[in-house]
């Protein structure tokens, strides 16, 4: 099997992560958007806007114009979890046609762990380092034996597609993966997520990294509105029309007003006195004199005003 190619990442004591090959990156998506949303003009602040638009909204084909390619090299229990995801092109080392070698996963002391007591998917706790050596020692011995095992039947001309099946999941696979960028940050989603396994969790780490720069706008996008995006069910949702005080909501609103009326005034500049109508306009009730201080504080974030926009929606929707 392939050792660690000098482009890949390294990934647990013997995998890797490689990007072989990629097609298109933020341009490609929007290239495609436009074709729902019309040519227009199209400067690096507006593809990244519309990147975060189309992120925000769920429109996602879009993000499946942009292909990525890599060759992994993974142990076998890895790619159990890995291949559930089913929307990527698959073709794996085959143990039918070619021999297995001996290279098998051994764990890391570190990650050598209790089962979680809370949690049925996960470990924690420190284990003490007798304990941690017999565990070592047990993957080796099972690794070491059933290898030789193998060895010999092999030797004895039986037929690979059979006796591959006495090597544990620890065994090394490798193949060939590739997806779009839509499922493949649904992939990182969930496999970067504190609560996959880490043993995956190394792998897609080791992907996310080619992602950022292939596609940065979308992945910056896939950060904001899904990984660390907030969704409340119907029922949160009830909870906070009922306890949330309507002047908090009027409080963020103001700040909000601030912000679209900012961001409008850098998106194209606006004489002196025309900053108060306009803050007024966006729905501001502060007096000339308040505006005035807030306004020459320097404190005002910029954003985007089609998002601040939604926000002004939701929030009024809150308390109505
Ligand atoms: C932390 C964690 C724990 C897990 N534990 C378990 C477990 O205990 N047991 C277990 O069996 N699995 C488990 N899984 C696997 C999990 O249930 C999913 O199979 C896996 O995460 C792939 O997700 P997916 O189906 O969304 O992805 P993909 O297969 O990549 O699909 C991407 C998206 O395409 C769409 N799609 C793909 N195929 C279809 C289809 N046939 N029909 C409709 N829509 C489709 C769906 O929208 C889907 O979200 C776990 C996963 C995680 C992350």
């Amino acid at each position: 099997m392939t050792q660690i190619p000098e482009d890949a990442i390294k990934c647990l004591d013997k995998g890797f992560v490689r990007l072989v090959d990629s097609m298109g990156g933020d341009d490609a998506i929007v290239q495609s958007a436009r074709v729902s949303y019309g040519k227009g003009t199209s400067k690096v602040s507006q593809d990244r806007g519309l990147i975060r638009y189309l992120m925000r909204h769920r429109h996602t084909t879009p993000f499946e114009m942009v292909e990525f390619k890599y060759h992994c090299k993974m142990p076998i229990f890895v790619a159990r979890q890995w291949v559930r995801h089913r929307t990527a092109n698959i073709n794996e080392y085959s143990l039918r046609y070619s021999e297995a070698r001996d290279e098998f996963y051994y764990p890391e002391a570190e990650h050598i762990q209790y089962q979680s007591a809370l949690n049925k998917q996960g470990r924690s706790g420190k284990v003490p380092k007798e304990l941690t050596d017999k565990v070592l020692k047990y993957f080796r011995e099972m690794s070491d034996r059933s290898f030789e095992m193998y060895k010999e039947l092999n030797e004895a001309g039986l037929a690979r597609e059979l006796i591959r099946a006495i090597l544990p999941v620890n065994l090394y696979t490798e193949w060939y993966w590739k997806n779009d960028l839509h499922n493949l940050l649904h992939f990182i989603g969930l496999r970067s997520d504190p609560h996959a396994q880490y043993e995956i969790r190394v792998f897609s780490d080791a992907m996310a990294e080619s992602v950022k720069k292939v596609a940065p706008f979308a992945w910056e996008a896939y950060q904001d509105y899904v990984v660390r995006g907030m969704r409340f069910s119907r029922i949160e949702q009830s909870l906070l029309e009922k306890n949330l005080p309507a002047r908090v909501i009027d409080d963020i609103l103001e700040d909000i007003f601030y912000q679209i009326t900012a961001t409008l005034h850098n998106n194209k500049s606006r004489e002196e006195t025309d900053l108060f109508p306009l803050y007024q306009k966006q729905g501001g009730s502060d007096s000339k004199v308040d505006f005035k201080l807030k306004w020459d504080s320097g404190e005002i974030e910029i954003g985007n005003v089609r998002e601040l926009r939604e926000f002004k929606t939701k929030l009024e929707s809150l308390k109505n």
